[in-house]
């Protein structure tokens, strides 16, 4: 079958299984040719197949050596449709892992499912023994409770007040004025509800009941704070009320971890083209923005440098762990720092269709969109037949 790019509303319906497999096997590269580190040994990835999960994954593995289990909604092949993208990716790095001695088990399945954490639970159990990390990078539209069957949808909305703002279609490049009515109150609670940390504190209540955590383990949980501009739609609106809600989860959980001589944190990560991110209205036009300053200062990471950088001037320096007053993370300094800032504001204000080629990089943008599902590398002949 011949797979190409099928774009939807920011939505790339399909994946192509070769081009994901050189996605993965780039941050795989990365990682092997920065210095090993001492770092964890068994490495529970919630949200384990994209994004962040994935480059969390290969950062502990390809660069500590650990075991790792990732927990992710993915779907094989069927007869109807080819792989998702984090089905692909993650056959791809157990492959690789596999085949460098490195332990890897991917279950696919509802993290938010009572069934899928005692499955998990199991595995780490068999597996590992005990977890020394656990990584919660789940990025979800919607969660069944499992405590009362109702389901709960998140919605990206400004909280109180229609938020107008200037947009890009990441896709075609047309800047737009854009209007998002506000959220009720039912849909915030709901996004709370998905995006929050309830889910994240029954993960390390079932592991903690379980024993399946050793002595001085560590859980993590990823948010993101970004700039003044983003604020209305991002951490003024209902995502950032569930990020209020999870970095609040994190000191509910620091207390419980500090029981095995364990702590949880908050990472607060950089602006990445991700499936997630490319649906929230206003943040493609900020980062297109972004990466380009960023690359013209020499300071863009992507997820693996990211996550490298997290285990290594982080959570592994042998000494405590840096953080803010809240007692967060900051991987996302290089993008917050004044000088990026002001030269982002700057660019906000000016930039145009005319000129969008000046302020913004929108060619690395939708690039690396189409990379993540395994489009745009031109070591591929995609008018080529491809083995699903
Ligand atoms: P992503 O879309 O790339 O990955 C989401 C992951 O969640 C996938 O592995 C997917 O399979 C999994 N998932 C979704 N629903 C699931 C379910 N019901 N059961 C099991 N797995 C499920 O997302 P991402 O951008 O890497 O986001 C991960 C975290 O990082 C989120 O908390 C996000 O807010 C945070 N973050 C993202 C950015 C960014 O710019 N993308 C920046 C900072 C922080």
């Amino acid at each position: 079958m011949v797979v190409k790019p099928m774009v939807r509303n920011n939505i790339c319906l399909n994946a192509h299984p070769g081009g994901i497999a050189l996605y993965v096997q780039e941050q795989i590269d990365y990682v092997k040719k920065q210095k090993r580190f001492a770092g964890p040994k068994n490495v529970l990835v919630i949200g384990g197949s994209a994004g962040y999960g994935i480059a969390t994954r290969i950062a502990a593995a390809f660069g500590a050596g650990a075991k790792t289990i990732s927990v992710a909604f993915e779907k094989p092949v069927s007869e109807k449709r080819g792989a998702t993208v984090g089905w692909y990716a993650s056959e791809y790095f157990k492959k690789k892992a596999v085949e460098e001695g490195l332990f890897a088990e991917n279950i696919y399945g509802d993290a938010f499912s009572r069934e899928i954490k005692e499955e998990a639970i199991a595995a780490v159990k068999k597996h590992f023994g005990k977890a020394d990390v656990v990584v919660y990078s789940l990025a979800s539209g919607m969660r069944i409770d499992p405590k009362t069957g109702e389901t709960y949808r998140s919605v990206l909305k400004p909280l109180g007040k229609t938020y107008t703002a200037k947009s890009v279609n990441p896709m075609t490049s047309a800047i737009e004025d854009v209007s998002i009515a506000p959220a009720t109150e039912e849909e915030a609670a709901a996004t709370v509800k998905v995006m929050g940390g309830e889910d994240w504190e029954l993960w390390m209540d079932a592991l903690i009941a379980a024993d399946a955590l050793a002595e001085g383990a560590v859980t993590l949980a990823y948010s993101y704070i970004g700039p003044e501009l983003t604020q209305d739609m991002y951490r003024e609106g209902t995502i950032g009320k569930a990020k209020e809600h999870i970095e609040a989860s994190a000191k509910t959980l620091d207390k419980k971890m500090k029981t095995i001589g364990g702590a949880a944190y908050i990472s607060v990560n950089k602006a990445v083209v991700t499936r997630a991110s490319a649906v929230i209205p206003v943040v493609p036009l900020y980062t297109g923005i972004l990466f380009k300053i960023l690359e013209n200062k020499g300071l863009q990471e992507d997820c693996a440098a990211q996550m490298y950088r997290m285990f290594t001037e982080r959570l592994y320096t042998g000494g405590p762990v840096p953080v803010d007053s809240e007692g967060r993370i900051r991987l996302d300094d290089w993008e917050m720092r004044d000088d990026v800032q002001k030269e982002v504001t700057a660019a906000w204000g000016a930039i145009n269709q005319d000129n969008l080629g000046q302020y913004a990089d929108f060619a690395a943008y939708q690039n690396e969109f189409l990379r993540l599902h395994g489009f745009g590398f031109p070591q591929i002949d995609y008018e080529k037949d491809v083995e699903l």
